[in-house]
């Protein structure tokens, strides 16, 4: 141990990724079966995903294609033209043939990165591997009660899957929780997968070694953003210590616990055995699927990001958060659009906007609206409180927001003369020597007392209608 670093810090960690996202698709890849969570177990079956003997797989539903394509074209990944299906042989219940059908050699596409902003806001490219196209397997469940048996859903067998892989790269655990964010925010936002993780559409393998070691350790089936931070720290940690793993290791991870733990052997199989796939003809992408694929690609996080910084000047960290969420982007353009100063906007839409937001993550009242009720936040000496409250009598269905804030507009105008007013005179009370000054023909003096005015309202009020109030004021004393 001469010299060796032991400290976590020491050296750097490396961490690749492997992430499967469901496809949003209305039936399985090579059967017309149904995708349904809610279905009842085993309800949503044939004989081609059930895997009986001499059922053949049929072509490739065109939909789950065409989104992995669409995925690829988003990631900047060169498509294939033609790839081929392979078989990926292991033996275990939730695989009814005995061998999954995805791709191995030729993958859909190659290329590509996935792109986010370190804390400086400096952009990182994490390079795609590749990125392909396969069946998901069937699910099984340990009843609670009864836990040495297994239940077998095959629901789930043939629903399409896309894998992307990353290269490895130096990251820490943070910062590869947010590219897995990114690559769910992408996958959102491009329609190719509802990419809810807490629903399973999402699911996460990692790669931990340290850089420079040959031991690496592979972190299976993580299903939170929270869970792939936490599990590749604890690894981070592990492979630090002096009685670190020396090779290869395949480990599932435990919520409760935090730690990860070791997989029984057959779960932790490292070494699977691929065949072509003689069922299926090559895999033909055409000009016209490629043309669909990329109808309408909405543009990317990462430019809308960039676009929001510079054009509009929103810091990193509310841009990353609004474009993480589709809708509420779409909103705050809107919002934008109908005159809102942006920053204000943003900041509003996270935080009393986002409170009020219905089950579409947007407020319920129209964008135009909300505009107009920024606007009027950010003037200064604004009536917060009572703008406010209008906002939640419109969310409460109390009338529209519109409506609202017009009642208020007359209210409030009434109020700020009255104070305006009263300022004014207080000030004139109190600097006789000035107003006589002013009844001398000084008319200068005049900015004299909109300086006192604005100090007493604390500079929430018009100067303009300061000065329009205080020269009626000395005009009707000038008059007496
Ligand atoms: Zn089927």
């Amino acid at each position: 141990m001469s010299g060796e670093p032991t400290a976590g810090g020491a050296l750097p960690l490396r961490v690749g990724l492997e992430i499967h996202a469901r496809l949003a698709t209305r039936s399985k890849l090579f059967c017309p079966c149904a995708v349904d969570d809610a279905a009842a177990p085993n309800t949503r079956i044939c004989p081609i995903c059930f895997g009986l003997p001499g059922a053949l797989p049929a072509p490739p539903n065109r939909a789950a294609i065409r989104l992995a394509v669409r995925l690829a074209l988003a990631l900047g990944a060169g498509v294939r033209r033609e790839s081929a299906w392979a078989r990926k042989a292991y033996f275990y219940p939730d695989l009814p043939r005995g061998y999954q059908i995805t791709q191995h050699e030729s993958p859909l596409a190659q290329g590509g990165a996935i792109r986010i902003e370190d804390d400086r806001g400096e952009r990182i490219a994490v390079p795609v591997e590749r990125i392909h196209v396969e069946e998901d397997a069937a699910r099984t469940v340990h009843p609670a009660d009864t836990p040495a048996e297994s239940l077998v859903d095959f629901n789930r067998a043939g629903v399409p899957l896309v894998e992307i892989v990353t290269a490895p790269v130096e990251a820490d655990a943070e910062q590869a929780r947010r590219i897995v964010e990114r690559l769910r925010t992408i996958l959102a936002a491009t329609g190719v997968s509802e990419a809810a993780m807490e629903r399973g559409a999402l699911r996460c393998d990692v790669n931990v070694s340290l850089s420079g070691r040959a031991a690496r350790v592979e972190v299976k089936n993580l299903n939170s953003l929270r869970a792939v931070r936490r599990a590749i720290a604890c690894e981070a940690q592990r492979l630090a210590r002096p009685d670190a793993p020396a090779g290869r290791e395949t480990r599932g991870w435990d919520e409760r616990a935090g730690r990860t733990y070791a997989l029984r052997t057959k779960e932790g199989l490292a070494e699977y055995r691929y065949f072509p796939e003689p069922d299926l003809p090559p895999l033909v992408i055409d000009e016209a699927l490629l043309a669909e694929a990329g109808r309408g690609l909405p543009e990317l996080p990462d430019e809308r990001i960039r676009r929001w910084r510079r054009g509009h000047g929103l810091d990193v960290d509310t841009a990353r958060t609004l474009a993480a969420e589709p809708a509420a982007a779409r909103y705050f353009e809107r919002m934008v659009e109908a005159g809102a100063p942006a920053a204000p906007a943003a900041s509003w839409l996270l935080n009393d906007g986002r409170r009020a937001a219905g089950p579409d993550g947007i407020p319920p009242v129209p964008a135009r609206d909300a505009a107009a009720l920024v606007e009027r936040l950010a003037a200064p000496g604004a009536p917060r409180a009572a703008l406010r409250a209008a906002f939640d009598a419109a969310v409460r269905g109390e009338g529209s927001l519109r409506e609202l804030l017009g009642r208020l507009a007359t209210q409030d105008g009434t109020e700020a003369a009255a104070g305006i007013d009263a300022a004014c005179r207080a000030e004139l009370a109190a600097h006789p020597a000035q107003v006589a000054s002013w009844r001398a023909g000084r008319r200068g003096v005049v900015e004299f007392f909109v300086g006192c005015v604005m100090r007493r309202l604390a500079g929430r009020a018009d100067p303009r209608a300061v000065r329009r109030r205080l020269l009626a004021l000395l005009g009707e004393d000038a008059r007496r």
